[in-house]
């Protein structure tokens, strides 16, 4: 196998006594979509904030693309091809949308004009050209996620990490933005996705990694992981034994 485009390895995160992210060690090759599942407080978040440079772990390394980049800075990580949305949307409020994936755009392009054409095209790649000129505080709730998404996008990362953004969207919504993620994934960006909706995260993921209390439960094909004995106990629940 030749070398992941992202290797966590052995990473450990500890606030004070609480220990987010536990021994932690995953590789995502490269043009992957990986779920990253896992109950409420398991350290999801945590994880995509230590790959995009929020966070530093306590012990262990994160490389990309065969470099360690453990000790860069967040915006150094940005301009290297990691992109990420948070779990509550960032948008910058009184900015219109388009300006707001203006701000991802330039990490990628020189001028202010060639951004602002990067920044329009990814709105249309995301369905909210319509909503080009709104000012971003007056977006609704799954507007704002598609803002988050494209600001992400305007980067140009090869690596994209999104953090529930299709959580509390109606199934219309969803099964767009599923197609949106099959869309990027196809035009050479590796995913990493949090998700808790199975029916919508499993037929989507190439792999599955599920944390639990800040570890690594299980990983595997998608098929696999729902039906792990520790993995229904822990988070899937017993209704999922049966199916
Ligand atoms: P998830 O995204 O899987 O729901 P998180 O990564 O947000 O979980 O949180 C994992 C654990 O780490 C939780 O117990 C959370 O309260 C804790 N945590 C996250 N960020 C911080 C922080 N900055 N300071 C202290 N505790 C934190
Ligand atoms: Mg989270």
């Amino acid at each position: 196998m030749s070398d992941p485009l992202l290797r966590i390895d052995d990473v450990t995160l500890a606030f004070g006594g609480l220990v987010a992210n536990r021994d932690v060690s995953i590789d995502v090759a490269a043009g992957e979509i990986l779920g990253l599942i896992g109950p409420n407080g398991a350290g999801k978040s945590t994880l995509f904030n230590l790959i995009s440079g929020v966070y530093r772990p306590s012990r262990g390394r994160i490389l990309f693309e065969g470099a360690d980049i453990t000790a860069l800075p967040a915006a150094e990580r940005c301009r290297r091809g990691i992109a990420r949305t948070f779990q509550v949307p960032r948008s910058f409020d009184s900015m219109n949308v388009v300006e707001n994936v203006v701000v991802g755009a330039l990490a990628r392009h020189a001028t202010a004009a060639t951004a602002r054409r990067a920044a329009l095209e990814t709105l249309d790649r995301v369905g909210l050209t319509h909503r080009a000129g709104a000012v971003a505080g007056e977006l609704t709730p799954p507007e704002k996620r598609r803002l988050e998404v494209a600001r992400a996008l305007a980067t140009g990362p090869r690596l994209l990490l999104l953090d529930e953004v299709l959580t509390g969207l109606t199934p219309g919504e969803a099964q767009a933005g599923v197609a949106l993620i099959r869309e990027v994934a196809a035009s050479g960006i590796t995913v990493i996705m949090v998700e808790h909706v199975m029916e919508v995260v499993m037929p989507l993921v190439d792999r599955a990694v599920v944390l639990h209390l800040g570890a690594v439960l299980a990983q595997g094909a998608p098929a696999a992981v729902v039906r792990d004995d520790a993995v229904i106990t822990a988070y899937l629940g017993e209704r999922h034994r049966a199916a």
